[in-house]
């Protein structure tokens, strides 16, 4: 059985824009949705999401570069916010080979560590 992103109506994120599945709100407008990642990587790990179910980043089309462009602007702000003035990485996995588990597109925001771990381990 070939790898099959769900539809959305089986989405875990278009249930947390509609409320149908709690998460810890951090700030939310018209367009997009960010709370805490449940299970957190760093002191500081947030999720930005488009409220609109787009699967993943090779999904997306020039009419999502408006909704994109907010998330990584609202990202810098919300970093700041969160105690990480002196860094933070942003991370958007993408598909299978890029270890994406939830297939609606999110920008992962981890900070609030004096220094956060390499990025990628080198294959052996
Ligand atoms: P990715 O591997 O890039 O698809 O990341 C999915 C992220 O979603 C992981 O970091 C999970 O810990 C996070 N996650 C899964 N379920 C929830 C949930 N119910 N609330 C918040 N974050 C979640
Ligand atoms: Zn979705």
């Amino acid at each position: 059985m070939p790898h099959m992103p769900p539809a959305h109506t089986d989405c875990l994120f278009c249930k947390i824009v509609a409320g149908e599945i709690p998460s810890r709100k951090v700030y939310e407008d018209d367009q997009i949705l960010v709370f805490h990642d449940i299970k957190p990587a760093a002191p500081v790990h947030l999720l930005l999401i488009p409220k609109k179910h787009i699967a993943t980043l090779a999904d997306t089309t020039p009419e999502d570069a408006p909704v994109l462009g907010h998330i990584l602007v609202k990202a810098a702000e919300l970093a700041k916010e969160h105690g990480c003035e002196a860094g933070f990485r942003t991370i958007v996995n993408v598909g299978k080979a890029g270890g994406q588990e939830v297939y609606h597109v999110h920008l992962h925001v981890l900070g609030g560590a004096p220094r956060l771990g390499p990025m990628l381990t080198p294959p052996a």
